[in-house]
């Protein structure tokens, strides 16, 4: 069966058709400047890339764009859309509703709604990603693949803030965490690698891309995570902040007379790497710009592993022990410095990395000497092969 993967964000919308038997991405892309003008670049497996500007006032444009160029003559990979088994949503946030995946009709989508509060900027947006397709797509089998749904095994007091627990009866206040397709599906992958069953592991995952976030796996259940009730939390990041003081807020807003609004758009767009640097947001940028001798970007970096440190250091805590730590997404896979960095700091928990076996990028791997008591690993993350894996088991 063919599975069309879709994540949808406000102005743009990512897509893979992918096989699922032999689990082959038949063709990719993305559709940018939606309700502008309208992007599309379309990649047929083997096959060159294209652009073109294709009209898209509205998500529904940009899905009937992606359906022409799967099915298109000369390079679609389909003949038509009968070929689609199956659409796979990615959905940023399921609440306390959703603590796996889910098949969409009419009850589902009612609760997906009612979690758009908790995510203004990215659930209507998915949301508007899967009547696009609804309505192109008519009687195709759809399922919404949650961020958050995998760590919704956290225990209570991982997931409760040190608030006035009425926050949380009245608004659902909590931890939710977040990337959770991504640490699930790498978090698997370890175990595969290392060959011990996931159900026996204690595993710490390191998602570090723009958004970063690390986990921590006991026993195949995720049992905390540094994001929180929005991906602010935790980590230091391209432009997040991550942890903070909040007093830092009355402060600085009293200072620059700042109101709620502008100071969380400072937190989230103007702070972490970019801030710190006063620089980038990208991490190769940085390294660069450290390399000839920017003491800001070094800075910025440095606090960047020191945080992943901190994290990595309480999840082995929390669990009693690691077996193994899996570093992935753009840092975790291409910044080869920063992993040697942050395991240079976990020898106490007897983490040795192999110098040569570290020094790759994007591939999967175990990167720590044969006789590190904890294995370390690099382990590309494939959220799209992972949708693609829950909408068939969802629709089979
Ligand atoms: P992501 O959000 O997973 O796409 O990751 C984005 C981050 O990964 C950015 O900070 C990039 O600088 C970093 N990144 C992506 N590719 C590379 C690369 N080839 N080398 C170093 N950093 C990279």
């Amino acid at each position: 069966m063919n599975i069309l993967v879709i994540n949808c964000g406000s102005s743009s919308l990512k897509y893979q058709l992918i096989n699922s038997a032999s689990e082959e991405v038949l063709a990719k892309g993305l559709c940018e400047r939606i309700g502008i003008d309208g992007k599309l670049t379309y990649q047929p497996e083997g096959g060159e890339k294209e652009k073109s500007d294709v009209s898209m006032p509205t998500h529904t444009e940009a899905i009937d764009a992606v359906i022409k160029a799967l099915t298109n003559e000369k390079t679609g990979v389909i003949k038509s859309l009968s070929e689609v088994g199956a659409v796979g949503h990615r959905v940023v946030h399921g609440g306390e509703k959703f603590t796996s995946s889910c098949i969409i009709n009419e009850e589902s989508l009612k609760a997906i709604e009612e979690c758009n509060e908790l995510a203004p900027l990215h659930n209507p947006a998915n949301l508007i990603g899967i009547h696009a397709c609804q309505e192109l797509m008519p009687g195709v089998p759809m399922v919404a693949v949650f961020d958050t749904a995998f760590h919704q095994t956290m225990p209570e007091k991982a997931f409760i803030y040190g608030l006035p627990y009425e926050y949380y009866e009245n608004y659902k206040v909590r931890r939710y965490g977040f990337h959770g397709t991504s640490h699930s599906y790498v978090s698997k992958r370890t175990a595969e690698i290392v060959g011990k069953p996931y159900e026996e592991m204690k595993i710490i995952v390191c998602h570090l891309g723009n958004g970063a976030s690390v986990s921590a796996v006991d026993c195949g259940k995720s049992v905390d995570t540094s994001m929180g009730l929005t991906p602010l939390e935790g980590l230091v990041m391209g432009t997040r902040s991550g942890d903070i003081d909040p007093a830092i807020l009355e402060y600085v807003g009293k200072k620059e007379n700042k109101n709620l609004d502008e100071l969380m758009e400072v937190l989230n767009k103007k702070s972490g790497l970019l801030g710190i640097s006063c620089l980038s947001s990208d991490g190769r940028d940085l390294e660069d710009a450290a390399e000839s001798g920017n003491a800001k970007a070094q800075l910025a970096l440095d606090i960047f592993d020191y945080r992943v440190i901190k994290y990595v250091g309480a999840y082995a805590a929390v669990m009693n022990g690691v077996d193994a730590i899996a570093f992935t997404a753009g840092i975790g896979e291409n910044n080869k410095e920063l992993r040697k960095n942050v395991c240079a700091n976990l020898g106490y928990l007897g983490v040795k990395i192999d110098d040569e076996k570290n020094n790759v990028r994007g591939e999967e791997r175990i990167i720590s000497t044969d006789d590190s008591k904890v294995k370390v690993l690099l382990v590309p993350t494939n959220e799209e092969l992972a949708i693609a894996r829950e909408t068939l088991a969802l629709v089979k």
